[in-house]
Order: structure tokens, then sequence, then C-alpha cells
């Protein structure tokens, strides 16, 4: 089906203008049409028109307030050609002033009678190609405008999408500082429970230590004052309670040693470890050669630690490492230091029974212990004491071990700026 937009729309009222125009078009392969008149002309081209033909004296005062009308209400894109034919003298001056009148709203082009067929069909020929191009124009205009209203919707949801993210934002904002309060509250109830909980155990065990010493004392003063009197059994007896004394009391030390561990203020500063390790060798006689042999890789480096709290770790390490030997074989234990970046790694290295890796984690909780006391003797609490307190001093412990081939405790600490 052919379009509205490619069919020359023809007016010519008086004779066989009309008739002979549309044939030579339509033979010529263009689409065209005949109107009564010009009101039928224009109603006509409310549905689309290519070009328009006219014969002047269709145009009486009536029919140019029509043509007047369809002309003003084209789109913007719309150039409509109208191709008026004169009859030459007045007539065509006639068309002159048409020109004048409608010339900045349709292309009009002007031909005088008698006409030749070929004057006709291309004068109509490039009206239509004109056309075509507005229509390609038109359609063009057409796309850009939806693809603005797509890009306007598209545009409107963005801006949608945005304020429902804003206020999810905010929402989740305020979740968050409600939450931060809610945490900062409970740790700090959990913190203030764990300090009571702490001072707790610390008085009790503290005050548990006077009777247990009573107790070993007064039971090594039966067994040496007493002795006469006593029988085997009797004897028996006063060492066991004696030795359990002992042990509840070591074990009260080294809880009230963990939990002054866990409370104490530490204040962090430059250690000269070598000393501190010798200071430590020195004090202690299951140390001392030849029972025991230590040795120290000089120098050691020094390292950024509180004192006290180091002391402590490595007098633990070196009483496991010389504790933890098969029976009657001579600890030896190595004692040396690794610097990477700014961190000194503190190595404890025995030639004992070792440690199954299955273990390794396990021996840093508190009472863990691999050995039974038969076998050697403890509380479970020395390796716990080592990793809070290395941890407080913003540090790090592990090991490495196998059974039967000894064990190398290590200590990282920040290194000392000054060495
Ligand atoms: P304790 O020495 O009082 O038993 P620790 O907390 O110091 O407690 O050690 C926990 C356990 O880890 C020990 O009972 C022992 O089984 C194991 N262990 C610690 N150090 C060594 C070591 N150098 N060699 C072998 N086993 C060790």
């Amino acid at each position: 089906m052919q379009s509205a937009d490619s069919c020359v729309l023809i007016v010519a009222p008086i004779g066989r203008d009309a008739l002979n125009a549309c044939e030579v078009l339509v033979a010529d392969g263009i689409n065209a049409s005949i109107c009564t008149d010009i009101p039928e002309m224009c109603a006509r081209a409310q549905n689309g028109v290519g070009a328009l033909l006219v014969a002047q004296e269709a145009l009486a005062d009536q029919s140019m307030a029509c043509v007047s009308e369809l002309l003003r209400q084209q789109p913007p894109w719309s150039d409509l050609a109208l191709v008026l034919l004169t009859s030459g003298g007045d007539a065509t001056r006639a068309g002159a002033e048409l020109l004048r009148e409608l010339g900045d709203r349709c292309a009009i082009t002007i031909l005088e009678r008698p006409l030749r067929r070929v004057t006709l069909v291309s004068a109509l020929r490039s009206a239509l190609r004109g056309r075509k191009r507005q229509c390609q124009v038109r359609d063009l205009l057409e796309q850009r405008e939806s693809m603005l209203q797509e890009l306007q919707k598209r545009a409107e949801s963005l801006e949608k999408s945005q304020e429902e993210l804003l206020h999810a934002k905010d929402i989740i904002s305020k979740h968050a500082s409600q939450l931060e309060i809610t945490v900062r509250e409970r740790t700090a109830k959990l913190k203030e429970t764990n300090a009571q909980l702490e001072a707790f155990s610390y008085s009790i065990s503290h005050d548990m230590r006077g009777p247990l010493r009573a107790m070993q004392q007064y039971s090594t003063l039966l067994l040496e004052e007493e002795q006469d009197k006593l029988s085997p059994d009797g004897k028996d007896f006063l060492t066991r309670i004696s030795r359990a004394a002992g042990r509840l009391d070591r074990l009260i030390q080294d809880v009230l040693l963990y939990s002054r561990a866990a409370q104490e203020e530490i204040q962090l500063a430059e250690v000269d470890l070598g000393k501190l390790v010798h200071e430590i060798i020195h004090q202690y006689p299951g140390f001392q050669p030849p029972k025991v042999s230590i040795n120290i890789d000089e120098p050691l480096e020094a390292v950024v630690a509180h004192e006290a709290s180091l002391t402590q770790c490595i007098s633990n390490l070196l009483s496991n490492a010389v504790k933890f030997v098969p029976p009657g074989k001579q600890p030896e234990v190595r004692v040396h230091t690794q610097r990477t970046n700014g961190t000194v790694r503190i190595w404890i290295e025995d030639n004992g029974i070792g440690i199954a890796p299955k273990n390794h984690h396990r021996i840093f909780n508190i009472f863990e212990r691999v050995h039974s006391p038969e076998q050697y003797d403890g509380t479970g609490i020395g390796l716990s004491i080592v990793k809070k307190t290395v941890e407080r001093m913003g540090g790090d412990v592990g090991l490495e071990s196998a059974l039967g081939k000894g064990t190398r405790f290590w200590i990282d600490l920040p290194a000392s700026k000054h060495s």
C-alpha cells in the first residue's frame, strides 16, 4: 500500500487539466489523486500528503483561506510543496502574489500552461523527493522524542532509586549507631563483671594461701618433732598431706600470677633482653650447669616490652624447657633472637620430649596439660600466662615441635628502635 506521504493531490476544476495531469503522473509511477475542490484537498491532506498540484482558478478567496489554514497547521519539519498551474499573463502575476503570501509557509513552484509532460513530472518528482526527506526528518525527530521520553523515565526512576538508597542508608546508619551504643554498653558491662570476677577469684585465692601454709608447716613440724610417736602409716599420711598442700599452694600462686597478668597495668619500654635472660639464669638454681646447659647466641636483640612480664614469660619457657626432658637426659637449651623488619623473634629451643602437633594450640589454654602430674609436675597455667602477657605487650607466641624431637617456642615482640 502506498503511503499518504507520497501522494500528489490534484485540484483543477475546469476542463481536463486534472485528468490529464493525473494520467501523466500515474503513468510515470507517481501516486496521484484528484480532489473535486480545495476544501476536499485540505481535508485529505490532514492524513498526510506528498505534494499539492493546484490550478490557479481553483484558488478563490475562501479556498485561499482554507489552504492558508492547512499550511499554518503544518508541523515545524514540514515544507509542503505546492505546484501552481497558471495560464501566463495576469494569471502568472497572481501566482507571484500568492508566492509572496504563502511563500514562507510552503515550497511554491509556478508552472505556466501549456505544460509539457516532462516539466510536470520533474517538478512533482523533486517535490516528492523533498517531502521524502522531510518525512525522514520527521521520523528522526519522533525517534529522538521517544528516546528523550525514555531517558526522562530512566532519569526519574534513577532519581527514585537514589532517594530509596539514601533512605536505606539513613536507616542502616541509624541501626549501626544504635548497635554501636548497645555493643559499647554491653562491653562496658562485661568488662565490669569480668573485673569483679577476677578481683573475687584473686582475693579468694589469696586468702586460701594462709590456711594452706599452716597445714603444710604443721605437718612438717609433726614429721620432724613427733616422728618417734608416729606409726609408719601416720608418717606416710602426714607426708601426703604436706605434698598435697604444697601442690595446692603452687596452683594458687600460679592462678594469682595469671590474674595479675590479665589485670596488671602494662607500660612498655626498651628492654635489654641479653641482660634479662642472664639475670633469670643466674637467679634460678634449676638453670645452673652442670645439671642443665643453657646456651645463649650473643648478642640478643633488644625489644620493647614490659620488663616484669617478659621476665615471667622467659622464666616459664625456660622452666618448661628444662623440665620436659626424658628421665636421665641432660636438658640442653638454646636461646637466640632473629630480627625481621621491626620485629624480634625470641627462640627458646630444647632437646626434650617434644609436643605432638595436635596439642600445639591447646597447651596455651589455662589448665591444659599434655602430661600427667605423675610424669611431670605442674599446674597447666604457665603457658597461658605467657600467651596472655605476650598479647598484652602487643606480641605473639607460638611453637614448632614434634614428639621426641625437642621443642622450639618463639615470642614475637616489637624491636627496640635504638639497637
Ligand atoms: P605446666 O608446665 O605447669 O604443666 P604449662 O602451661 O607451662 O603448664 O604447659 C602446659 C603443657 O604443655 C605442659 O603440661 C606440657 O604437657 C606441655 N609443654 C610445655 N612446654 C613444653 C616443652 N618445652 N616440652 C614439652 N612439652 C611442653
